[in-house]
């Protein structure tokens, strides 16, 4: 890294009260922004220190999605329990940004990413898959980035056949993606529904979302560090996701 050869590439978005959230139709339960309060600032209530409370969901902003997030997870690890040595991974980038750009409901299918790995080379045991959808572009703007109108939202996501493959058979740990959450935003429509969110971390995978900075990443070769933060019993946690890529 000193040498230079190594670029150190930040995948995250910024958290603030304005980083867009997922929002769930009623009647379902939905997460809080991001919130800073602060406890004092070098001022009667501390004179020589500055400091704040923060509020905020596991699920706000970038954010890592642990097995037991989803039902089908619930008897999986929660984000204290992750194991560590998964956490430092190899990646790889599938680019569909000009397919979403014709079409924000695109779904990653197995046949893009077996055309992906002819190309490539094989998916990275024990990596990441990172979406790369020219979403983050959307990153700054909660009405942009969810995509909806009176059918619900239209943003890119996977098929639910390649959520099964991509957990069932697949040698990644999870998939990474731009948008709020792993699944497509129609996904609620599907046969499972969330297939992503079903099918991953129900065999022990992880999510990884609103990422950025993808397109700073070659097809293949870099390393990515993201560790949620231990939070007993949570089952997602905001987080800061580091890429490291050879130059
Ligand atoms: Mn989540």
């Amino acid at each position: 890294m000193s040498g230079g050869t190594i670029e150190v590439v930040d995948l995250t978005a910024p958290l603030a009260a304005s980083t867009p959230i997922l929002q769930l139709p009623p009647p379902f339960a939905n997460t809080i922004n991001f919130g800073l309060e602060e406890i004092s600032r070098y001022d009667d209530r501390g004179p020589g220190w500055y400091w704040n409370n923060i509020h905020t969901g596991e699920h706000t902003g970038t954010h890592f999605d642990a097995p037991v997030h989803w039902v089908t997870g619930r008897d999986g690890d929660d984000v204290a329990r992750v194991p560590v040595r998964r956490l430092v991974a190899p990646a790889v980038v599938i680019d569909v940004t000009d397919r979403v750009a014709a079409d924000p409901d695109f779904l990653l299918e197995i046949e893009h990413v077996r055309a992906w790995e002819a190309e490539h080379g094989p998916l990275p045991a024990g990596g990441w898959l990172l979406l790369r959808t020219g979403w983050d572009a959307r990153a700054n703007d909660q009405e942009a980035i969810l995509n909806a109108d009176e059918t619900g939202p239209h943003t890119p996501g996977v098929s639910v056949a390649c959520a099964k493959w991509l957990a069932e058979e697949a040698p990644i740990i999870g998939i990474g993606v731009e948008t709020v959450g792993t699944d497509a935003g129609a996904a609620h429509s599907f046969e499972p529904a969330f297939p992503c969110h079903a099918y991953l971390l129900g065999a022990d995978k992880y999510g990884l979302t609103q990422l950025r900075n993808l397109d700073r990443l070659p097809p293949a070769g870099a390393v990515v560090i993201a560790p949620p933060l231990p939070i007993v019993g949570g089952s997602g946690s905001p987080i800061r996701v580091l890429a490291l890529v050879e130059r």
